[in-house]
């Protein structure tokens, strides 16, 4: 079998970058290890510059139809003895989009509502239940793990998108060192009280609970506990589970039960890598085979997502002009690289500032907080941030002002926003004057 592009990997990145290509006319393969929906949780939050993407592709409005949207994030702090400190909202609907706000849809539906769209070009073609076992040269070595039939798939580009564990990096030589937290999350999703619409963080001096709005009624949930403790937690009855989470928000008392044992409860590992260089030859690596990101700041899908976007763009563009060096794949990682190093380094800070259990940080915590709320820079800088659509760094006077040594600035230090935004050109840079691809 022939193709231009084939994807080693069938998640959120690769179903992205196959419905790009697909869209604009380029035969791409993709092969997928499972042959159906997986049953562990993923990234089920997308933001902004996401969900423009997603109108691009034509898709946006099915999600929305399957997604729950939220417009702001409601961080509360509260003391030891549970009784609330204070409250600060972040809002998304104070960004430059047509999409000022986040969405949360089940992971496995939003890759059913990317493969149906792709599924309307005849050149989009999906092998569920294959493995893609090895790389040697332009060719790819599959294997239908039902029939064990093994077939090759030649193409001018591979593409791995198989998360962590990657073969296509493997076949690059490249090697990925993790870093661990002293942390890690339980996960799990179940009914949800009416008035819990939009994202809520709550946290004290030794515990933090995430709650994440789905549609149908549901609310997905993370706790952080400390590293190792989940085999200890586990031989508690379930109620002790229920009663961490009552604690922290009394509202779910009623709700949290319909978790009736430890076995949907999943435990979530944070790690953090991020390799030296998405591409070699005609290879090329997106999303978590690429780098991997703590998950406190909701960003791991997305960068994935936003990977295949450029990765897309750049490919389509590629074949359109017939300009297929593999040179050209390096505007992949000038663009992404940076984004991504950032979008890293404002996760991992998030981290650290919720997974210390000291009273003093929980008290610069919530004086932040509270303090990012109410300066417009500072709030927008966050939002933007996290939005995917641009990158505005904190800077000392932003810093100052946090910690409460700089007063507050007046609304208008933010009238200037659209202009924080990446622009096209900046998307895609190699679309600037002609002739840029070789
Ligand atoms: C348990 C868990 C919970 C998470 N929770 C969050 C969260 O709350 N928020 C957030 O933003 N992010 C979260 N993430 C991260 C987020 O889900 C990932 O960043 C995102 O899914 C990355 O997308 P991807 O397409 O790069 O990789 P993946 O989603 O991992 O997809 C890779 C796909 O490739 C397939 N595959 C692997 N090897 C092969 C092979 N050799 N041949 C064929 N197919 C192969 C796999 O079956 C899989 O379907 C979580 C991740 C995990 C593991």
């Amino acid at each position: 079998m022939k193709t231009d592009v084939f994807i080693s990997g069938g998640g959120i990145g690769g179903l992205c970058l196959a419905l790009k290509l697909a869209k604009n006319g380029v035969d791409v393969t993709v092969a997928e290890r499972l042959p159906g929906p997986s049953p562990i949780y993923k990234g089920e939050l997308l933001q902004p510059k996401s969900l423009e993407i997603f109108s691009d592709l034509q898709v946006l409005n099915q999600i929305m139809d399957h997604g729950h949207k939220i417009e702001n994030l409601q961080l509360q702090e509260l003391n030891s003895q549970y009784k609330r400190l204070n409250e600060s909202i972040l809002y998304y609907t104070h960004l430059p989009s047509d999409t000022p706000y986040a969405v949360m849809i089940h992971h496995e539906k939003l890759k059913e509502l990317i493969r149906k769209r792709a599924g309307n070009f005849p050149n989009f073609h999906y092998l569920k239940g294959t493995v893609c076992e090895r790389i040697e040269g332009q060719t790819a070595y599959v294997k239908n793990r039902e029939t064990k039939k093994e077939s090759m798939i030649e193409s001018t580009f591979i593409i791995g998108a198989e998360g962590r564990t990657s073969v296509t990096r493997d076949r690059m030589g490249i090697t990925v060192e993790e870093e661990t937290y002293n942390h890690h999350f339980l996960t799990v999703t179940f009914p949800r009280p009416d008035s819990l619409t939009e994202g809520k963080i709550i946290s004290n001096d030794h515990a933090f609970l995430g709650l994440f709005p789905l549609p149908d009624n549901q609310v997905r949930s993370v706790y952080l506990i400390p590293a190792g403790e989940f085999k200890k937690l586990r031989k508690e009855p379930i109620s002790t589970f229920h009663q961490l989470y009552i604690n922290m928000c009394p509202e779910l008392d009623g709700y949290v039960q319909h978790i009736e044992s430890w076995k949907p409860i999943q435990l979530m590992v944070p790690q953090r890598y991020h390799i030296d260089t998405y591409t070699q030859n005609h290879l090329a690596l997106l999303g978590d085979a690429a780098h991997t990101v703590h998950p406190m700041a909701g960003e791991g899908m997305n960068m994935a997502i936003q990977d295949a976007d450029v990765l897309g763009e750049l490919l389509s563009d590629m074949f359109k002009q017939e300009r297929l060096s593999t040179v050209n794949l390096e505007w992949f990682p000038k663009v992404r690289r940076s984004r991504v190093t950032y979008q890293l380094f404002i996760s991992h800070l998030s981290a650290l500032a919720y997974s210390y259990p000291y009273k003093t940080i929980r008290w610069l915590r919530g004086n932040g907080v509270k303090r990012m709320e109410k300066d417009p820079i500072l709030h927008f800088k966050q939002m933007l941030n996290v939005s995917g659509l641009g990158v505005w760094k904190e800077t000392i006077v932003d810093r100052m002002v946090m910690a409460g040594l700089l007063p507050l600035r007046d609304e208008n230090a933010t009238s200037n926003k659209r202009e924080k935004r990446f622009t096209r050109e900046e998307d895609y840079p190699w679309k600037v004057g002609r002739g840029t691809l070789q």
